[in-house]
């Protein structure tokens, strides 16, 4: 046995024991204190509520851990089980093996299999979980009208760029990991511009925020915030979900803020002014730019170390594969990857966790505080997101630091 084959799946069992323990820890910790509501709650939220979101948080993250374990099947069918050897022969039947129209295909047949494995787990997600907590209102018929339209999204950019991907990476020499990254890069900042105007259309209904109390404190906030951006929409996201949310899309001149129906219908104005001060402190922090740089950086030293990899003999033949080619070093390197960045995750966490309090100070200065921790609360019960996550799970996972300590700061900082 090769010896990368041990490291490989010596880090299989670690982070899927990992992540299989924290899910068990989390879904525990919950039910322990499912039948009290926490003190700093009491009388803001009931225990009716309370109850629902341990439910809906154990259904949740019960079903990510049998993803998980699905994964992990999958996995290893690609790789030790011969999965990628045999899509790459069985194409190789049909097409020239090594070529681009092989590498393609094999990339899409992975891609495809992959998503059909998800499949299931997503319908579960919609039909079963989110209906049954009352929050889902998207029809099977749109659910696959959503997937079509990925599906012809996916073919249409995604595969040019794995072929402009797969010529980098034989046409520019030693150094081609710097030129895939630069394309990479690139591909990114022209999605982030794209995005707003060309993609979500496709999904969503935008329509400007109407005239009212809310579009003058919003106009009031940015014009004190000094932000200038080039439009206020409100997006239909209550035709897929009653969840509320709120965000800021684009960049530079193509900025725009998107408030979901189902937020407004739910805050007040100044709850929602509140909610929209956070995000521009998101914005004025530039945590956007500073997690983009961060990304790019990790994926130059990623890139790097493939192009080391796709040289080595042994990085095929320990992971199952017989014929290497540029098509399959990349997507043995996509797969295997996530089992050493994993431990990262923690890292990355925390990063956004001290970003949101940020954003929360700003919120704090910019607008009201107390309006603020309203809107948290109430968004923490209408969208059933527990008070009580395990400390550790929390610590590994959540973007968001848990609402008893978000709300303690903000409650201290109004003034
Ligand atoms: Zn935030």
């Amino acid at each position: 046995m090769h010896l990368f084959t041990v490291v490989f799946l010596v880090a299989l069992a670690l982070t899927t024991s990992m992540r299989l323990w924290l899910a068990r820890r989390h879904v525990l910790h919950v039910a322990a204190r499912r039948n009290a509501v926490p003190a700093e709650f009491v009388g803001r939220i009931s225990l009716e509520a309370h109850r629902k979101a341990a439910d809906y948080t154990a259904a949740k993250t019960r079903v990510g851990a049998s993803e998980t374990l699905v994964s992990v099947v999958v996995l290893l069918g690609f790789t030790l089980g011969g999965g990628l050897e045999l899509i790459t022969e069985a194409w190789g039947r049909i097409l020239h093996p090594g070529g681009y129209p092989h590498g393609i295909a094999l990339i899409a047949t992975v891609v495809l299999v992959s998503g059909l494995v998800e499949l299931p787990f997503n319908l579960y997600r919609t039909f079963v979980i989110e209906t049954r907590f009352g929050f889902n209102r998207m029809s099977l018929k749109l659910f696959l009208m959503d997937l079509a339209k990925l599906i012809a999204i996916g073919a249409l950019v995604g595969l040019p760029f794995v072929f402009c991907i797969l010529w980098l990476m034989e046409k520019m020499g030693e150094f081609w990991w710097l030129y895939v990254w630069l394309a990479w890069a690139a591909f990114n900042v022209v999605v982030l511009v794209a995005y707003p105007t060309l993609i979500a259309p496709l999904f969503n209904k935008f329509s400007p925020l109407e005239n009212g109390d809310l579009r003058s404190r919003i106009e009031a906030l940015l014009a004190k915030c000094g932000f200038r951006s080039r439009g206020l929409f409100v997006m239909d996201n209550s035709r897929r979900s009653s969840h509320g949310n709120a965000y800021f899309t684009g960049f530079g001149a193509a900025k725009r803020i998107v408030l979901f129906d189902t937020l407004i219908s739910r805050l007040a104005p100044p709850e929602v002014e509140a909610v929209l001060a956070h995000e521009l402190g998101h914005f004025s922090r530039r945590h956007v730019w500073k997690r983009m740089m961060l990304l790019f950086a990790a994926s130059l030293a990623l890139l790097w170390t493939l192009g080391w990899l796709i040289d080595q003999d042994w990085f095929y033949a320990s992971l199952g594969v017989r014929s290497p080619s540029t098509a399959v070093a990349l997507l043995l390197f996509i797969m295997v990857t996530p089992l050493f960045t994993f431990f990262v995750q923690p890292l990355a966490s925390l990063y956004s966790r001290v970003h949101e309090f940020e954003a929360d100070a700003y919120a704090a200065r910019h607008a009201d505080a107390q309006s603020l921790a309203q809107a948290l609360v109430k968004l923490y019960r209408d969208n059933a997101s527990t008070l009580t996550p395990d400390p550790l799970h929390s610590a590994f996972y959540d973007s968001h630091p848990p609402a008893v300590l978000r709300i303690a700061r903000l409650e201290a900082q109004q003034h």
